[in-house]
């Protein structure tokens, strides 16, 4: 049976990462989420004090690397050379630095590289910024899914209220629309719509509309029977 790979690329908290768990979760397949890479890479140049103007230390640096996903039904955990950061990783310093790190052309390299290796015998479902127009320009399904930037920080401080965090829904506003642009403007594999990708506006649908949108589609195009 055809292992397919489904790349899902859009912008922050814009429901990507969630769907994409849960639909990994009703397909039986692999949920690799490539932010969580950038943001470890960000963290180790934190950690080795790394000046990202300074190509010699960068190089030496993903030169030895190491980021794993351990895969697991409560969530992935991500290993930054043999240390759990997945907490860490989600701190507000490495929000907008993975976004800096993430402008690198040899950083791009490395986690593409990384990337197409985690992902090439299929059965997974990949979310970033780059999947559907780099990573893997052949992909099975493509998808693109955005929601306005007052309902994505919504979105964020909820998500931060749950785990008894107060955040300014003004600062997570001003945060998002840094990172689009930044995102966005870069001149490596800049976040944009794949030519053929499927755009999904998320700002109206709830958790499971949006599983369930993605899903039908994927039944639709595969006429259900081959999709395991
Ligand atoms: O998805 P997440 O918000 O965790 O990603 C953190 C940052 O990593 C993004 O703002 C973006 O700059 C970078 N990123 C990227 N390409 C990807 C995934 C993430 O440039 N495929």
């Amino acid at each position: 049976m055809k292992k397919y790979i489904i790349a899902i690329d859009g912008p922050a908290a814009s429901g990507k990462s969630t769907t994409a768990k849960l639909l990994a979760k009703k397909l039986e397949y692999v949920y690799i989420d490539t932010g969580a890479m950038y943001r470890a890479c960000a963290l180790r140049s934190l950690w080795d004090e790394i000046d990202l103007q300074n190509t010699g230390q960068l190089e030496k640096m993903l030169s030895d690397i190491s980021i794993e996903i351990k895969y697991s039904a409560a969530g992935n955990q991500i290993i930054l050379d043999g240390k759990k950061v997945t907490h860490r990783i989600r701190k507000a310093d490495i929000t907008k630095l993975s976004s800096e790190i993430a402008v690198i052309g040899a950083v791009r390299k490395k986690m593409v590289e990384l990337q197409r290796k985690m992902g090439e015998k299929g059965g997974i479902i990949m979310d970033g910024r780059d999947i559907g127009t780099i990573v893997f320009p052949k992909a099975d399904f493509k998808f693109f899914m955005v929601a306005s930037v007052k309902t994505r920080a919504l979105r964020r401080w909820k998500e931060a209220k749950e785990k008894g965090e107060e955040l300014n829904l003004e600062n997570i506003e001003k945060e998002l629309i840094w990172r689009d642009n930044n995102d966005s403007s870069r001149k490596i594999a800049p976040l944009k719509k794949a030519e053929d990708a499927i755009e999904i506006d998320t700002s109206d649908l709830t958790i499971n509309q949006q599983v369930k949108t993605i899903y039908q589609i994927i039944l639709e195009r595969t006429c259900r029977s081959d999709i395991s």
